[in-house]
């Protein structure tokens, strides 16, 4: 095979010449592989290019077309020349234009415009004296592209699919081709390295990447570009599958102190004291958890469930185990807020085994320690002191807990919660932190389908909680057009009647100040206040303003009739912790009955009175984000009511994306769409901290059951040898396929 100097690596500008090569660079694409990596967006058939009858007026678009007769004219007022060529499908004419100074220089596309020859002509629609034009088209005849010059080789060619690829002005997709096609003719087999070992490609039935190539960037019929594009995108899964399990092998292989359960331990005496009895799904998960953190072996779990699904209990239990077998476990949230939170919530669930050493605590208990970023120094130290001492069982804290200075006596587990907003260094970072590699367990909210857990979480074991403990009443949705004062009014109402049922009211908004930029990037300070809309694809998000801005509209509230007695208060990410606490505090003891906040809310925050909840702009914010943002109320025993403001307009993107959390709760179904909704990029981006991997073709929803195949297939591969030293070329894709971040995120152990 050819090493990282092969064929392969050889510069455009060489084989190309100088002026292709550098447009080319100008695309990103700088070596032979760069190009043939450049895959075709799409195939046009004859007659299935742009359609002639539909050419709308400012499109770019590719026609194929007859040409049916030309004429160079001179202009009548000022000095000059044009050609219009008239081409046709058989029922709709276009016409070319081409411009010069004098009709001489016109002789090029008079000699290549033939009448009764194919082409496909490419250009902007434009319209002049009510015919619709292309000026100054990029053109291929047929005929030109090749050694094809009879009339049925022409017919034959004009069969062809013609790859579509990603262009730019300056490098028209034919352009493209042909390089290709030169590029790929000065390659054989030999020249390209396969990743995907011969016995997966026989046992899947899978071409070799050098036939691939050629399917796809010169396919005879459609149905082999499919045939090659299924193959790289077999090989996209399998190496990405292979480097993950890799990982999996190599942190398999590390040493972890086993936690084996503690019969009348702490774990047991909470068990006996809990006021509630546990869901199945609960039960199971524990089990799980218990025998994993048993094992020598670093447990690597993630755990899903439903917001409400209770995870926080499991997450707890796993702790006790830990904390019995004389480890501790530290608990790593995304926000300050949500750290305070968990830290309380803890603290209730344990009562009295969470006040060892206090009087009146039990006597064996542990302690719950808060560390975060904003402590006053003295309650920093102490925290600390009762992390590095073993004190403290159980450390709860944000990033913070990350930093060099803190230290535990004998870290045993590491629970993230909400992975979705935290970087796998981060996870990694916190993990160095055990003696030996401690158990890890993420949570999330999200539900993420099964491929993409098995993409980006690959490396992690799914255990999913997916009852929601009984005695929940529910949530009811309902879609308030913001231009309507009617339903304005009314929503204002139902919160005045919740408050008044003893309830209590979230009012979201996407921005902080009324003057801030429109992106509410500039606004937030804390990552906690950027509604993830951001992350959606540029066009997907209608560029409008003015967005609502949490300060405004607490005062518009304060203002309101229907709201008049009632204490509203703001929460947003720019408050300093202490007021970020307190307002969290006055809103769940009720001495503010109306919270005016941004997505800092999102994450877990457990206020079991909030029955009711407003969201601003709901058509600028993600399905996935709306669908956390809702949890938040309906927690108790009364039933829920989100009131989602919009002002998209019916049919577009936004308006389907809010429509769709009217119509269902159902967390997975709501992901699956929010998938689709979005571009592969995003997906992958999103759940992974703007970590996009080297994937071209493979679609993470779409391609399931690929993906699993080349999981299985990976899997046997890896087991076999876990260094790949049979397997150079796996191991060359899996270092140059993933970009040095997330490279540094697979082999990190
Ligand atoms: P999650 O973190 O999955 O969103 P939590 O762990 O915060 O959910 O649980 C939500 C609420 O349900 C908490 O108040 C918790 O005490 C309660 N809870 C958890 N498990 C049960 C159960 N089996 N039965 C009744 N209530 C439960
Ligand atoms: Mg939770």
């Amino acid at each position: 095979m050819s090493g990282p100097g092969g064929r392969l690596q050889e510069p455009l500008t060489r084989l190309l010449g100088t002026r292709t090569g550098n447009a080319l660079a100008k695309m990103g694409l700088a070596t032979v592989d760069d190009l043939l990596r450049h895959y075709p967006r799409r195939y046009a058939e004859p007659g299935q290019l742009t359609d002639m009858a539909k050419l709308a007026i400012g499109e770019h678009v590719s026609v194929l077309a007859r040409v049916e007769r030309t004429a160079v004219r001179s202009n009548a007022s000022r000095n000059g020349a044009r050609l219009e060529a008239v081409v046709s499908d058989g029922r709709h004419e276009l016409t070319l234009t081409f411009f010069a100074k004098h009709p001489g220089a016109l002789r090029y596309h008079e000699q290549r415009l033939v009448g009764g020859a194919s082409g496909v002509f490419t250009g902007v629609v434009g319209v002049y004296r009510g015919t619709r034009q292309l000026t100054h088209p990029d053109y291929l005849m047929v005929g030109e592209g090749g050694d094809v010059t009879d009339d049925e080789s022409a017919l034959y060619l004009a069969s062809l699919p013609i790859p579509m690829y990603p262009a730019t002005a300056s490098m028209p997709t034919w352009k493209i081709q042909r390089c290709v096609r030169t590029v790929l003719d000065t390659l054989t087999e030999d020249d390209v390295p396969d990743p995907v070992p011969l016995e997966v490609r026989a046992r899947a039935g899978l071409p070799s990447r050098y036939d691939a190539l050629k399917l796809v960037h010169t396919p005879q019929h459609t149905q082999e570009a499919y045939r090659g594009r299924h193959r790289l995108r077999f090989e996209e899964a399998f190496v990405l599958q292979a480097a993950i399990a890799q990982r999996r092998a190599r942190t398999a292989a590390e040493d972890a102190t086993a936690r084996p359960a503690r019969p009348g331990g702490l774990l047991d005496r909470f068990d006996a004291a809990l006021p509630f009895t546990l869901t199945s799904g609960q039960v199971s998960v524990g089990e799980d958890l218990a025998y994993d953190l048993a094992q020598p072996r670093p447990m690597q779990r993630l755990l899903q469930g439903e917001v409400g699904s209770g995870k926080t209990v499991v997450a707890l239990r796993a702790m006790l185990q830990v904390i019995d077998a004389g480890g501790q476990a530290a608990l790593l949230a995304p926000t300050e807020v949500l750290a305070a939170q968990h830290a309380r919530t803890l603290r209730t669930l344990l009562g009295p085994l969470a006040e060892g050493g206090l009087l009146g605590g039990a006597e064996d208990g542990t302690r719950v320690a808060l560390l975060t970023g904003s402590l006053p120094a003295a309650a920093r130290k102490t925290a600390l002191l009762q992390a590095a001492s073993g004190e403290a069982g159980v450390v709860v804290g944000t990033h913070a807990l990350l930093s060099e200075n803190v230290q535990f006596a004998d870290l045993g587990l590491v629970v993230v919660d909400e992975q979705h907003r935290f970087g796998v260094e981060q996870r990694d970072a916190l993990r160095a932190k055990g003696k030996v590699a401690p158990h890890l367990l993420v949570m999330t909210a999200t539900p993420i389908p099964r491929t993409v857990a098995m993409t980006v979480f690959g490396d992690l074991e799914v255990s999913s909680l997916t009852q929601i403990p009984a005695g929940r009443a529910g949530i009811s949705t309902v879609v308030v057009p913001a231009a309507n004062p009617r339903w304005m009014q009314r929503t204002w109402q139902r919160v005045r009647e919740e408050v008044d049922a003893g309830h209590r009211a979230y009012v979201v908004c996407p921005r902080i100040h009324p003057d801030d930029e429109v992106s509410g990037k500039a606004a937030a300070t804390d990552f906690d206040d950027v509604p993830d809309f951001l992350a959606l694809s540029a066009g997907d998000v209608p560029d409008r303003t003015p967005l609502r801005a949490v300060l405004e509209v607490a005062d518009q509230l304060r203002e309101t009739p229907a709201l008049a007695g009632l204490a509203v208060d703001v929460l947003h990410g720019q408050l300093p912790p202490a007021e970020k606490d307190a307002a969290m505090t006055r809103f769940a003891a009720g001495t503010s009955q109306v919270l005016v906040s941004t997505t800092v809310i999102e994450v877990g925050v457990d206020v079991p009175e909030a029955t009711v909840m407003v969201v601003f702009d709901a058509d600028r914010f993600g399905l996935s984000q709306l669908h956390q943002l809702r949890g938040r109320v309906g927690r108790g025993s009364a039933p829920g009511l989100c009131l989602l403001v919009s002002t998209a307009e019916p049919g577009t993107p936004a308006a389907a994306r809010v429509e769709a959390l009217a119509e269902t709760t159902d967390g997975f179904r709501l992901a699956q769409l929010d998938l689709e909704l979005r571009s592969e990029g995003d997906v992958l981006g999103a759940a992974q901290s703007g970590r996009t991997s080297g994937l071209r073709l493979l679609r993470v929803v779409k391609d399931a059951d690929l993906i699993e195949e080349a999981r299985r297939e990976a899997a046997g591969v890896v087991a076999a040898d876990v260094d790949l030293a049979a397997h150079p070329a796996l191991a060359a894709a899996i270092a140059a396929q993933l970009d040095p971040d997330q490279e540094e995120f697979l082999d990190r152990a």
